[in-house]
């Protein structure tokens, strides 16, 4: 079947577009900002990537209004965001991370970015900051 932007998505029943969200975040520079990092990816499908130059965090998380056949269940109300996304090339054509500069998937890959980016990483080992970061958390 050739796919177009018009019978692409009714073929796509992944829809992998609605089973992420990204957020973009400060440019990550010092130690601390890295271990902040180190904490977010830590979390099971939080990842970390930089793409263009800005840095992102990604979260895997399926939209609650995804059907099972892979339609939208609120397309007529759906977000302006929804609506903005083109399938003129998406996810269904290449791995969502094709392009990323840099992409950490969990905590392992970013610690070993740490200790490259910085000659004395091991010596950061909490000495900024004090306690538990989880008991600062708002939400
Ligand atoms: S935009 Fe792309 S990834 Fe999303 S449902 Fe359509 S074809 Fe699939
Ligand atoms: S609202 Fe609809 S189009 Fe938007 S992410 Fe959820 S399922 Fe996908």
């Amino acid at each position: 079947m050739n796919h177009t932007p018009e019978n692409k998505c009714a073929s796509c029943k992944g829809a992998t577009c609605c089973t992420y969200i990204t957020q973009p975040i400060s440019t990550p520079r010092t130690k601390k900002d890295f271990s902040n990092l180190l904490w977010q990816v830590s979390h099971r499908g939080v990842h970390a990537f930089r793409d263009e130059g800005t840095w992102y965090l990604l979260f895997d998380s399926r939209c609650t209004h995804l059907q099972a056949d892979g339609r939208c269940g609120i397309y007529d109300t759906r977000p302006h965001i929804c609506r903005k996304h083109s399938n003129d090339y998406c996810e269904f054509d290449a791995p969502r991370e094709e392009g990323f500069e840099l992409h950490f998937q969990n905590y392992d890959e970013l610690l070993e970015y740490c200790k490259k980016k910085f000659k004395h990483w091991d010596k950061a080992k909490s000495s900024e900051g004090s306690g538990k970061k989880g008991k600062k958390k708002k939400h």
